[in-house]
């Protein structure tokens, strides 16, 4: 599986989620999705710790996340890098923002930006504070579209949608988008797989590459598992955690969410088995190609009710 350092590999994936509480079903969809992916195309899956953001996580939660990917036999084949410790990374490139111009200081607050809905497209600050934020400076005009191997052709106004983007925080934390473009590239990543409800922000990172002269990877964004209501899982009473003592079952949900046949992974006892089993019987064309698909459609599969 390893490859020689100073070759690409052909294929390296990941899972790279964030530490504010447990996985829940949609974190495994996105988990066991890239992982199959992965195996698929023979390549490898790498986890990546986004620990980014200290008020929002929860303490242990990291580990814990790791420990039931590790139940449900999904383990990095690379180092597990943490976001936490990747501080001098940012500020490389965002110093290399600032230097060329493309980066600049931003004094205005929340409300301040309120009348544009948030979206920042030019300096109102009234007052200058101590710790302004820094932003990626977007230019009208900025339009960027991608195939997404799923979803198909996406594209944004990054200028209107997003507007300047911020790349370090006013409460002085790194920003998500600056992290993960960085990350991506460093890691050598050649395809992100995840979420639907990051769809646009591949624009933005997009974007960022250009402007780090960094690689694009091919992006593939599974549908966001959502609650009868529309809600996202992770915001709803449906966030259950996924039961690391019990894998089989959400692995089971997971594989015919996925679009998977039923018919397959019949009477398998082990996750070792079973994953053996999907990776082999894994069908990318099977995928379903929605940006959206409803929790409850898992558990109405003869699959899930066999299980
Ligand atoms: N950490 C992000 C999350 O948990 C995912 C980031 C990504 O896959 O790019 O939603």
């Amino acid at each position: 599986m390893s490859t020689h350092p100073d070759i690409p590999p052909v294929y390296r994936g990941r899972f790279a989620p964030s530490p504010t509480g447990p996985l829940h079903f949609g974190s495994l969809l996105a988990a066991f999705g890239s992982w199959l992916l992965a195996r698929h195309a023979g390549g490898e899956w790498w986890v990546r710790v986004e620990d980014l953001d200290p008020p929002r996580e929860v303490a242990g939660a990291a580990d814990r996340q790791l420990a039931t990917l590790a139940a449900f036999g999904l383990v990095s084949d690379g180092p597990v890098v943490r976001q936490s410790e990747r501080a001098e990374r940012y500020r490389a490139a965002l110093d290399e923002l600032l230097t060329r111009g493309q980066a600049f200081l931003c004094h205005c607050s929340r409300s301040e930006l309120a009348a544009t809905g948030g979206i920042h497209h030019r300096c109102v600050a009234a007052e200058t504070r101590t710790r302004p934020a820094i932003r990626l400076r977007v230019e009208p005009g900025t339009v960027v579209g991608f195939r997404d191997a799923l979803q198909g052709h996406f594209e944004q106004d990054v200028y209107t949608e997003a507007g300047d983007v911020v790349l370090r925080r006013a409460d002085g934390y790194w920003a998500y988008q600056l992290a993960v473009v960085v990350d991506d590239a460093d890691q050598g990543f050649t395809d992100i797989v995840r979420g639907a409800d990051l769809l646009d922000s591949t624009p933005r990172q997009i974007h960022l590459q250009h402007a780090l002269g960094l690689p694009t990877p091919r992006y593939l964004h599974l549908p966001l598992i959502v609650d009868a209501g529309g809600q996202k899982l992770s915001k709803s009473m449906a966030a259950l955690p996924i039961d690391a003592g019990d894998p089989l079952p959400p692995l089971r949900a997971a594989w015919t969410a996925l679009g998977q046949s039923a018919d397959q992974l019949p009477g398998i006892g082990g996750v070792t088995a079973l994953l053996h089993a999907a990776a082999r019987d894994f069908a990318p064309e099977r995928l379903p190609r929605r940006a959206s698909l409803p929790f409850a459609a898992p558990h109405n599969t003869p699959a899930a009710d066999a299980v």
